[in-house]
């Protein structure tokens, strides 16, 4: 494994490896880096000839008072757990190669980017976008892959890569969770222990909502006031949002919409067997 740490460096690497045929695979972290970072990777050494990650804690998505300081780092054991995972080129800029001056554009994704996360994190998408039309247009790959765990970054991405027509494949990849069901996160680390033990509950909301679904119930309002109701339950959280989403546009689903049994049965039998670990009883 290689690693680089300038734009003219990497992208001369690239260009030299798409010289020889190579297909490229791209899979852009933040660092501190878990299982299900590393699933992502390991998905690029599958598919692709030359995998290449980035750890790059991007400024531009952190606003006023979030955690850019904070945010947990540690490229040594990145670098070790990247190059078992079989990377070939780990791309860590610093902020000045990235950022040389104060970009005066950006990338901005309107309609997805409003509500859910968007709605506290209101630049947050932007600096998303922005580093990740960057960093594709540095690495040149054929395919990109991105957890579903940020599923409202990874839709995002997919429009944005449309909408500019970007000659990239963007590869979602599975939800991947600790064995009590909580979501893997290079934030984790934050929660004390008792904190982290009670964050079940949004596993455990999560999985009530999915049996309710397969029970049949497709009222929307319903599933997502038992989603809320079942979080507040737990007075150590506080929620940020619970809601119902169209997957592609990211509409909040309203009621109950005809037919909508009929098909959620047919889709659930032609899905594809990657995408059933989306299911968070998976894990239970
Ligand atoms: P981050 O370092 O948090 O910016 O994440 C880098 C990539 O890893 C993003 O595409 C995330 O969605 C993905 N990722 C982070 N945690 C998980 C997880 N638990 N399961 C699957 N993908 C993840």
């Amino acid at each position: 494994m290689k690693t680089v740490s300038r734009i003219d460096d990497l992208r001369r690497r690239c260009d030299a490896a798409r010289a020889e045929g190579a297909e490229i695979g791209f899979v852009p972290t933040m660092g501190s880096l878990h299982e299900g970072h590393r699933s992502l990777l390991r998905a690029a050494r599958a598919d692709t000839d030359v995998v290449v990650a980035s750890i790059f804690v991007n400024s531009l998505q952190f606003g006023p008072g979030e955690d850019f300081a904070a945010y947990p780092r540690d490229l040594d054991t990145d670098s070790a757990m990247a190059a078992d995972d079989g990377v070939d080129l780990l791309f860590v800029p610093s902020s000045a190669e990235m950022y040389p001056t104060d970009p005066l554009t950006t990338v901005h994704v309107s309609g997805l980017t409003r509500g859910l996360c968007g709605a506290s994190r209101p630049t947050f998408f932007d600096g998303v976008a922005t580093v990740v039309t960057k960093l594709l247009s540095i690495v040149g790959p054929c395919r990109a892959y991105f957890g579903r765990k940020d599923y409202q970054q990874f839709a995002v991405v997919k429009r944005l890569v449309a909408d500019l027509d970007l000659p990239v494949e963007v590869v979602g990849c599975p939800l991947v969770r600790e064995p009590d069901g909580v979501a893997m996160s290079s934030r984790n680390a934050y929660l004390d222990g008792d904190t982290r033990a009670r964050a079940t509950v949004l596993y455990e909301a999560l999985s009530s909502v999915v049996d309710a679904v397969q029970e049949g119930e497709r009222n929307a309002r319903l599933l997502r006031d038992r989603l809320a109701d079942l979080v507040s339950r737990e007075p150590a959280l506080t929620l940020d949002y619970a809601d119902v989403v169209d997957a592609t546009t990211l509409a909040p689903v309203s009621g109950n919409r005809r037919g909508d049994r009929g098909r959620g049965r047919r889709r659930r039998g032609r899905r594809p067997a990657h995408r059933q670990h989306d299911d968070p009883r998976r894990w239970r």
